[in-house]
């Protein structure tokens, strides 16, 4: 190897959410180990440094960001579409929290090295997993980074956003198109308002159009594919929310240990009012965690112009052409790119791969908690057959059938995690675990603690015995 070369315990590709809190809880948790994190961008934060001016977290901020330090202050929002539920913090907040974790934690430790503005080009030479070349964006210098350890791959979300995913449809000269980064930066008002995407994306620059004073019918919305919504009020920490969100994840359990078919489960979480959709004449096709307020889904439906044809493939400057047909477009209309789609299936399916690690989700769309809980596992566990037991991969959700596999892996992860008393307790004081947050919030001497824990662990139980059968039915619903 060259002089110009590190030598790390564990060479991590990429500084996102994801990667940030496996070293955040790595540090915590194995006294000795050194780790070099690399990343293209300048900073730490993943795709939170290409998002939107506006952009939020779609959940509380309470268990988001690194084990080690809140992000949030704790608040409730007095105003707005999420008013009275705990707050959302903003891509500035999000970035800052990683931040400072960086400079106020990691490099202080003397064990984390941090090369920003570099790509990790993979390894070496065939046959030398564990050196990898890095080569700095400025500079143009490569260097070799040897992991005596593990590699962490930490790229595994494959996060795409508007701004670094140009679409996939054309656009005639003459039209104006921009992805929604752009919304803010408007300096003149324009007849009509598009939005192509109907992902969590496309709902946010609904709603920037709407609280920046825009007509609904100004507005059109291209909706390729609706889909089922998670209602914000059932994520809710805090002890005056402990018992509304541990029922509603009781109610997820029961509705899968009743329910006889995945579109039976969706209507069951629905009447529940665990699931919600934007328009109650169609059935969603697509599931991807996306979490509203009750608030923000009133505003999203005050547009009235949905276009639902499937994916656009031209826009012309008199009309729109879409898989399905085509539709009429007025001249003078800004188009809203809205249409990447920010979670991708993982190319990897274990985590435990070797020398390698992958971050990938563990928990039900809980990707931190994820990253968290696999460097809990890498520093105390050494059988593999342990290690890849606590670690089943839950899949990133795309239909509606994942939301059964995703609940079959997490009860898998969770059950077995059970069965490790040091990591049990961990888990449960660990501030990005959701369930240990709402447990938390029932304190020992809550009037209904007993009977909620009761009817948690029967309803588990109860979903569990079911799945088999509910996952059989699935092979003919799916895409
Ligand atoms: C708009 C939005 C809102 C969200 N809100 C929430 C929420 O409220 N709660 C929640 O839990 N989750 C939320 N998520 C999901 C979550 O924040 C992250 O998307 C998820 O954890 C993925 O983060 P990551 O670190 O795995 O990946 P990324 O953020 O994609 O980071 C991967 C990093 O790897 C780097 N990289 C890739 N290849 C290389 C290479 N070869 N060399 C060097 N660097 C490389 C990239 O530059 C990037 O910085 C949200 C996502 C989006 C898009």
């Amino acid at each position: 190897m060259s002089t110009d070369s590190i030598k790390t315990d564990y060479l991590v590709i990429g500084a996102g959410a994801s990667a940030m809190a496996f070293v955040d809880t790595l540090l915590s948790e194995d006294a000795e180990a050194s780790v070099l994190m690399v990343d293209r961008h300048h900073r730490p934060g993943g795709h939170w440094n290409d998002a939107y001016a506006f952009v939020r977290l779609h959940q509380p901020a309470e268990f988001y960001g690194v084990a080690s330090r809140e992000l949030s202050p704790g608040h409730k929002d007095a105003v707005g579409a999420n008013a009275g539920l705990y707050g959302l913090a903003s891509g500035a907040a999000v970035l800052a929290h990683f931040d400072q974790v960086m400079q106020q934690r990691f490099l202080p430790s003397g064990r984390v090295r941090w090369l920003p503005m570099t790509d990790c080009t993979g390894p070496a030479e065939a046959g030398t997993g564990q050196v990898h070349t890095l080569r700095c964006l400025t500079t143009g210098q490569t260097r070799q980074a040897q992991a005596t350890r593990k590699i962490v791959d930490a790229t595994q979300a494959q996060t795409a956003v508007p701004s670094t995913h140009p679409p996939r449809y054309d656009v005639a000269p003459g039209v104006r198109c921009v992805p929604l980064n752009e919304l803010p930066h408007i300096r003149r008002p324009y007849s009509n308002y598009t939005v192509v995407g109907s992902g969590k994306t496309g709902m946010d620059a609904v709603l920037w159009l709407l609280d920046n004073g825009v007509e609904p019918s100004r507005m059109r919305w291209i909706m390729p594919r609706d889909a089922w919504l998670l209602d914000r009020a059932n994520l809710q920490p805090g002890a005056e929310n402990a018992e509304r969100s541990l029922e509603a994840v009781i109610g997820q359990a029961e509705c899968i240990a009743e329910a006889g078919s995945v579109p039976d489960l969706m209507a069951r979480l629905e009447a529940r009012g665990l699931l919600l959709r934007i328009d109650p004449q169609v059935t969603p096709t697509r599931y991807r965690c996306a979490t509203v307020s009750r608030a923000e889904l009133a505003e999203l439906r005050r547009v009235q112009d949905i276009v639902r044809l499937g994916h656009v493939r031209h826009i012309e400057p008199s009309r729109i052409v879409l898989d399905q047909g085509s539709v009429p477009a007025g001249r003078d209309t800004l188009y809203i790119d809205c249409s990447a789609a920010a979670l991708h299936i993982p190319k990897a399916t274990r985590v435990f791969d070797g020398d390698r690690i992958n971050l990938l989700m563990l928990r039900t769309c809980q990707p931190v908690f994820s990253a968290a809980q696999i460097a809990w596992v890498e520093s105390h566990v050494s059988d593999p057959a342990e290690k890849a037991a606590l670690c089943s991969v839950v899949p990133v959700p795309q239909v509606p059938e994942d939301f059964v596999s995703m609940w079959a892996a997490t009860a898998q992860n969770a059950g077995r995690s059970r069965q490790n008393a040091a990591f049990n307790a961990w888990s449960m004081q660990c501030r990005l675990n959701g369930i240990g947050l709402f447990l938390r919030g029932l304190p020992a001497d809550h009037p209904r603690r007993e009977s909620l824990l009761q009817r948690l662990g029967q309803s588990a139980a109860a979903a569990r015995a079911r799945l088999p059968a509910l996952m059989s039915t699935m092979a003919d619903l799916s895409p």
